[in-house]
Order: structure tokens, then sequence, then C-alpha cells
């Protein structure tokens, strides 16, 4: 499978779902290393993964799609590289994504855009040249395409506001943002430390299951990890839905969600129904305001982040400096290095937590992250095992019309759906269900209570 993959990864070298790949010497030596270390029963042994880059993997860079890290290669594995590493897998390279994770598109990184598999046949493109794309979601896209080619058996990527589940249901993967603290974030370079989860995106349920079977347990090296005994969540071949009560969210339908999304979760509930389900309409009314919660939290916690970028410690450094200070080496360096997305958001986020702003703003956003918090509880509360909603509010927009907005309208009209679950720390996972009329995936979201991924696996491997 390895060979294959690679000759695949060069077959698709045009959609730039990839920043590196690992050599073949780099690869015999995995297949090496695995065929010593990994058990003859694990399920991955000599099986192809793709990681994104802002995860630590020794031997290749990680530069988080930025200049900044251009130059960064990380002594250590991350805590799930390490387990993917020992369970037998073989890391074949790091993928694409925007910038330090901000973002939606994969469209802002220094490698380039990366575009999706799915109709491209549209654009009457030739291996080297485009007229225009979808883009494949972000800001994991590059996971989404290596796992949409076919290429490899999963792929990590990240999710704070939905970056795994947007990718995954523009390119018609199964992505799942794992319960908070139930996988290990160390080696994976944070953006909001209170919201970041690694996520797992696969071909289907089984195999992400599989993956987070592997991935998941409390890490010495992460405090914010639970020791949880969570037995295997592989889903059950029975399949029966009988009793299991769904809930159907109304506040999740928003301006700008197209007609189709809509009619794919009303049929998909009704479906359901027929067969067992108990479906019941709910309300999580504070779901409105999760993007403008982001919208201080993330700042804030990027500027606090970002703060260790200053040029001396690792990645770019600027060489002309414009005085001869170390304050200027710093503001040079971070000019250089950053984009403007990146820059913007430290702005915003020192900003908000000014002396002076700090309650006006910060404070009265964690209080409204325990509203959205509560509105879980309270459904759960209500009796329900599982909650139906759309991931995006459209299939993959075109190139051209997506970078129309600006990175902040992309996030909020984006992440509408998806950021919820990262304020609240609850899984959920993007389920591919059909084509739309123009040949595009179109997915739909399941999100549970706090360590219910073994139930979400069940009903998704259900409708799957
Ligand atoms: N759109 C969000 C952002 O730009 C997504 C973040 C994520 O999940 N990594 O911040």
């Amino acid at each position: 499978p390895v060979k294959e993959s690679l000759a695949s990864i060069r077959n698709i070298r045009h959609l730039n779902a990839f920043s590196f790949v690992a050599s073949e010497e780099l690869l015999e030596e995995q297949l090496r290393h695995a065929a010593i270390n990994s058990s003859a029963e694990s399920p991955l042994r000599g099986l192809p993964i793709a990681v994104k880059d802002n995860f630590c993997v020794q031997g290749m860079p990680a530069t988080c799609g930025s200049k900044m890290l251009s130059r960064f290669d990380p002594p250590y594995n991350a805590t799930v590289v390490e387990k993917l590493v020992n369970a037998g897998a073989v890391i074949m390279g790091k993928t694409n994504m925007d910038e330090f994770g901000m973002g939606n598109g994969t469209v802002d990184s220094i490698n380039g855009p990366t575009k999706n598999i799915w109709g491209l046949e549209k654009f009457r493109c030739s291996t080297t040249s485009f007229d225009d794309w979808h883009v494949p979601g972000g800001s994991s896209g590059g996971s989404a395409v290596a796992v949409a080619a076919g290429l490899c058996f999963g792929a990590i990527g990240s999710d704070t506001g939905g970056s795994t589940r947007n990718p995954a249901s523009y390119c018609g993967v199964v992505g799942l943002k794992p319960t908070y603290g139930t996988v290990s974030r160390h080696g994976l370079i944070p953006l909001v430390n209170s919201m970041d989860v690694p996520g797992i995106l696969a071909g289907n349920v089984d195999n992400c299951a599989v993956l987070y079977d592997i991935m998941k347990g409390w890490d010495s090296k992460d405090s914010t990890t639970v020791k949880f005994d969570m037995k295997s969540t592989t889903p059950s071949q029975s399949g029966s839905i009988k009793g299991v009560r769904i809930g159907i969210p109304k506040d999740f339908q928003c301006e700008g969600m197209a007609t189709d999304v809509i009619e794919c979760w009303k049929k998909t509930a009704d479906i359901l129904e027929r067969e067992g389900a108990q479906i019941q309409k709910v309300s999580l009314p504070h779901t409105k305001y999760s993007i403008v919660c982001y919208s201080v939290l993330n700042p804030c916690e990027v500027a606090s982040n970002m703060a260790r970028y200053d040029g001396l410690r690792y990645g770019h450094r600027a060489t002309k400096p414009r005085h001869n200070s170390t304050e200027a080496l710093y503001a040079q360096t971070r000019h250089e290095g950053f984009n403007v997305v990146v820059r913007g958001r430290i702005l915003a986020g020192n900003y908000f937590l000014l002396k002076s702003n700090y309650d006006k703003y910060f404070l009265q956003a964690l209080k409204v992250r325990r509203l959205i918090q509560q509105d879980f509880e309270n459904v759960w509360k209500q009796g329900i095992d599982l909650l139906l909603t759309p991931c995006t509010l459209t299939t993959a927009p075109k190139y051209t019309d997506f970078v129309k907005w600006d990175n902040r309208k992309q996030s909020s009209v984006q992440d509408y759906c998806t950021q919820s679950a990262n304020m609240a720390g609850v899984p959920a996972l993007s389920l591919p269900i059909k084509l739309s009329q123009d040949g595009l995936p179109l997915s739909l979201q399941l999100i549970g209570p706090r360590f219910s991924e073994k139930n979400i696996f069940e009903l998704a491997k259900y409708l799957e």
C-alpha cells in the first residue's frame, strides 16, 4: 500500500494536497520500524497515513503553512503521531493547510491553495493549469483531499472551529472532531488551546473508529487530557436504531444555507424516523452567538500563542531589521513571517486583552461560551442521545467565489454549524450523505455528549 500511495501522491501533485512527501528511504525506514515494533494484529500495520502540517513528525518539517516556520524541523513526534507509528502506520508526508489553521478553504498557505478533487472535470483542466476549482475546505484541506483521493488509510487534521469537519464535508469523507481531552494535543502546534483537538479524516466510519481508538487516551504531556476508560468505539454490525432519540435543532438553520442542504437534513431525519428512531425538535438558542464569541476568544488565545515566534528560538528570522535593536528584529521577523490574517488576529487579540477591554470583551465572551455549553447540557438532560445538523451551509464553493470574501467573512459563514461543538468540547462528526445536483458531496453532522464517540459511530455507520 505504501508504494501505491506514493505513486498516487505523485499523480495528484497538481492538487497541492501535500506540502512535504517523505523520501523513499524514509518510507522504507518506517516500514522496517513497523515490521519490528508493531504487533502483527495491528489494523494499521504498514498502512499509509497523512498528517496535517501543524503536527510535529520527526524527520519532516512542520511549517503550519507559514513562512514563520518554514525552516522548522521538530526534533520529536506529536503524541498522536507516536501512537500511530507504534501501531505500524507509515507517515507519507505533511498536508497543506491555511496558515496556522486560520481559514476555511486551504487557500491561505505559503504553499499556495489546495484543490478539491471533486468537480475538476468541469473546469477542463490539464494537470498543470486550472481555470477554476472547488475549494477543499479548511483548514485541514490537504488531509481531506489525501483521503478523498484514496491514497491513505486516513489522515490527521485539527479542529478548533470546524477545520476537520468542514473539509471532510466538502471532500465527501468522514471527519471526526473528538471530545476535547480524549486525544492529546502534545506536538500539535496550538491555535486556540482551549478548543483545539486533533481530528481524524477517513474514507469510512470503521476506519475512523480504528484511528480514534489508537489515538485516544490520557497523556502525561498534555494536562488537559482526561483519565477516562473508554472501551473500543468500533461500531457494531447490528445496525438497529430503534428508540435512539435524535434531536433536530432548529437553531442550526441559518441565513445562507442552501436548499439542498436543508432538504438533505430533513429527508435524512424522516428516513431515521421511519426506521425506528425517535426524532424530536430541540432548541440550542445560543448557537447563533458562537461565531461572535469565537471571534473574541480565538484572537485572544492566538495573541498569546503567537508570542513565541520572535525569530530567536526557531523558524524565520529577519535578516535586515530596520533598526539595530531587539524590538526591531522581533517586529520585522513577525511582519515578514506571518500573513495578514494571522497579524490581524494578533492585533485584535491584544486589543481585547487590554486592561481596559478585558472585562468588556474577553470575560463577556467566556460567559457566552458557558451559555453555549449549557445549551448542549440541556438537550442531553431532555434525554436526547445525538443531534443531527447540517455541517456546512453549502457544497464546496468555487475558488474564485470563495476568495471574494475576506477571511473573517469566510469563517463566520462557514463555521456556523461546526463552531459551537468546540465551545462545548463535545464530539462531532461530518458524514457524507449524497451528491448534490451539481455532483458535489453533501454532508451532515452528528453531535453527541462528551465521550459518546461510540454512539456517534453507530448512527453514522447506519447512515453510511
Ligand atoms: N475558521 C476557523 C478559523 O479560521 C477554523 C479554525 C480551525 O478549526 N482550525 O479560525
